[in-house]
């Protein structure tokens, strides 16, 4: 068993190095545990072209690189490893960690993230950042009058799909039925839209990237039909939802059905002392810079809280 820490952060994301900056600003010495996908979302992405600061953009690589730096330099200490166990019943809460450490610590900031949900084709994962992408928000710009896909058929996919109309020659929907989860009224603005085509009873079953490492087309098939057809296509979006990283919280901290942890006020959850900052809790904005901010403002609430109690 570790020292007695005061400031325990999980994610290694823009939220969770962010919140490391703040509390390490702070004299709390937080450790920060990276998790399961280091450095998170930012750490497959390219180029960032939002994150403000940066006029001619920065790798998401380098981004998260250089926030764990600043964190380091005030005093924050990073450890690799994922969390099996959290006993948030009482306090200090216990954290066991897969690399055999159990951590004790008067507050927890929970910046775990939400894993995009993948189709868990061949070339999928190869061609992040080279054409398959999560976030039209993010990469949307690089495919001005190319030709994209959206796959999916819910309100995410919906409004990627009237958001990289803006920069797409073209946008086709791919939805593997024809019932489609997405509310009525983001559902009509994406069939209003002129650039906006619909393929329904669709699955993909192939990206190719014929000699080029980057996305040139898609193997489709039509589930009631069962013909098989090539479509070229340059961005290849995939919204088929999102899985927050809650699972060792379940039973001990409020998720909604979908398991995202529910805010009780600011960056607060219902245990008092843990904090949530990030994808985590955020369903709707998702970004890099919203992800920093909610880092910041747990962090000033660990502050206060730790400063409450007379630490
Ligand atoms: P949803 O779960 O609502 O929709 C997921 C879609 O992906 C469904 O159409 C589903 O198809 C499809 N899908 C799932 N797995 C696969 C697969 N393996 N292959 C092919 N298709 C698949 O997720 P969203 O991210 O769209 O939305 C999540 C929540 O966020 C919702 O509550 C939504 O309302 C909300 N949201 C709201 C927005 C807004 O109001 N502006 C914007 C974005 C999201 P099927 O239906 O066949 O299962």
């Amino acid at each position: 068993m570790s020292d007695l820490l005061n400031v325990v952060i999980l994610g290694s994301g823009c939220a969770g190095n962010t919140a490391a900056i703040y509390t390490a600003r702070a004299n709390l010495q937080p450790l920060l545990i990276e998790g399961q996908e280091p450095g998170g979302q930012l750490s497959i992405t390219t180029d960032v072209e939002n994150f403000p600061g940066f006029p001619e953009g920065i790798q998401g690589p380098q981004l998260i690189e250089n926030m764990k730096q600043q964190a380091q330099r005030f005093g924050a200490s990073y450890s690799d490893g994922r969390i099996l166990h959290a006993d948030l019943s009482k306090r200090p809460f216990t954290l066991e960690v897969d690399n055999g450490d159990k951590i004790q610590t008067r507050t927890l900031i929970v910046a775990t993230g939400a894993s995009a949900r993948w189709l868990g084709l061949p070339n999928e994962q190869k061609l992040i950042g080279h054409g398959v992408s999560s976030c039209a928000t993010c990469d949307g710009f690089f495919f001005r009058n190319r030709k994209v896909m959206v796959i999916g058929g819910g309100d995410s996919a919906m409004e990627e799909a009237n958001f990289l109309s803006r920069f797409g020659s073209e946008v086709a929907v791919v939805h593997r039925s024809e019932n489609f989860r997405a509310s009525r009224i983001m559902l009509d603005r994406a069939r209003a839209n002129p650039k906006v085509q619909f393929i329904t009873n669709t699955i993909v079953e192939d990206i190719y990237d014929v000699g080029k490492g980057e996305v040139t087309g898609v193997k489709l098939r039509n589930v009631k039909t069962h013909e098989s057809y090539d479509r070229e296509v340059h961005g290849f979006f995939v919204a088929i939802g999102h899985i927050p990283n809650t699972r060792p919280f379940a039973g001990q901290l409020d998720l909604d059905t979908d398991g995202y942890i529910i805010s009780h006020g600011g960056a607060r959850t219902n245990i008092g002392g843990v904090f949530h900052a990030g994808d985590v809790q955020d369903r709707s904005y998702r970004q890099a810079i919203t992800a920093a901010g909610a880092g910041c403002m747990a962090a000033i609430e660990a502050e206060r809280f730790l400063e409450a109690e007379g630490h």
